[in-house]
C-alpha cells in the first residue's frame, strides 16, 4: 500500500466517523447555547430577586420610621392638652408640626417604594417564567442528545475503531500533519485532482478548484509515497485510480 492509499483509506475511515458525528455534535453544541442562555436568564432573575429582597427591607425601615414618628406625635399631643405653658405650648406645637412634615415624606416615600416593590415582583415573575422555558429548552436539547446518541451510538464505535486502525497504517509525522489538515479544513484534508484539459495539462485542485501546477500534478501521480499539497489550499493531494490507469497507459 502506497502512503497515498493508506491516506485515502484513513480519510474514507474518517468521513464516515465525522459524519456520524455530525448530527451529535450538533445536538451538543445546541444544548450547550440553551444551557448558556439558561445561565443567564438565572443571573437575571437572582439580581432581581436581590433588588426586590432590597427594596422591602427599605419599605420596611421607612415603615419603621413613620411609625415612630406617627408615636411621637401622639405622645407630643398629649404633653400640649396637659401644659399650660404658653412657651412650652409653641414649642410643642413646632415639633408636632415638623414629626407631621417628617411623617408626610417618609408616607410618601414608602408609596414610592411600594411601588417600586410591585414592578420589581412583577419583573421577577416574568424571569422566572422565561427561566421556566429556558429550563424545557434545555431539556429538550438533552433528549435529542440521547436520541443521537442511542441512533448513532454503536456504529460510531465500530467507525471509530475502524478509523483508527486505518490511521494506525500511516507513519506518525505524517498522521500529525494530516490531522491538522483535517482539523483546519474541517475534514477535508484530502482531495483529488481534477483534469480539465489533458492536452493543454490544465488541472485543478479537487478541494479548492484552483489550477495546479503541472509540477504538483506529476508529484502526485510519479511520487504516491511522499506528500504532495495543493499551493493553494494546502490540502492532500491524491491520484484517483482512473487517473494512475490513465498514467500507466501514457
Ligand atoms: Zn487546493
Amino acid at each position: 500500500m502506497t502512503l497515498q492509499d493508506q491516506l485515502s483509506t484513513l480519510f474514507e475511515k474518517d468521513s464516515n466517523v465525522r459524519s456520524l458525528r455530525r448530527r451529535l455534535d450538533a445536538a451538543t453544541r445546541r444544548r450547550d447555547l440553551q444551557q448558556e442562555r439558561l445561565a443567564q436568564l438565572e443571573e437575571q432573575h437572582r439580581e432581581r430577586t436581590e433588588e426586590l429582597k432590597k427594596a422591602k427591607a427599605h419599605a420596611s425601615t421607612l415603615e419603621g420610621e413613620a411609625s415612630d414618628s406617627e408615636a411621637r406625635v401622639k405622645k407630643l399631643r398629649e404633653q400640649l392638652q396637659n401644659t399650660s405653658d404658653p412657651k412650652a405650648f409653641s414649642a410643642l406645637s413646632v415639633e408636632v408640626n415638623n414629626l407631621k412634615i417628617q411623617q408626610g415624606k417618609l408616607e410618601s416615600l414608602a408609596l414610592d417604594q411600594m411601588g417600586r416593590i410591585e414592578s420589581l415582583t412583577n419583573e421577577a415573575g416574568k424571569t422566572q417564567e422565561r427561566v421556566a422555558e429556558q429550563k424545557q429548552l434545555v431539556s429538550e436539547a438533552e433528549t435529542e442528545i440521547a436520541e443521537a446518541t442511542a441512533e448513532v451510538g454503536d456504529r460510531l464505535g465500530d467507525v471509530e475503531a475502524d478509523r483508527d486502525r486505518a490511521a494506525a497504517e500511516v507513519p506518525e509525522e505524517i498522521r500529525r500533519t494530516y490531522d491538522r489538515l483535517q482539523e483546519d479544513t474541517e475534514g477535508e484534508a484530502v482531495c483529488g485532482i481534477e483534469e480539465q484539459d489533458r492536452k493543454r495539462m490544465e488541472y485543478t485542485c479537487g478541494g479548492c478548484y484552483m489550477s495546479l501546477p503541472v509540477q504538483a500534478v506529476n508529484a502526485t501521480l510519479s511520487r504516491p509515497d511522499e506528500l504532495t499539497h495543493c499551493p493553494s489550499c494546502g490540502r492532500i493531494l491524491v491520484a484517483d485510480t482512473q487517473m494512475k490507469e490513465e498514467l500507466a497507459g501514457r
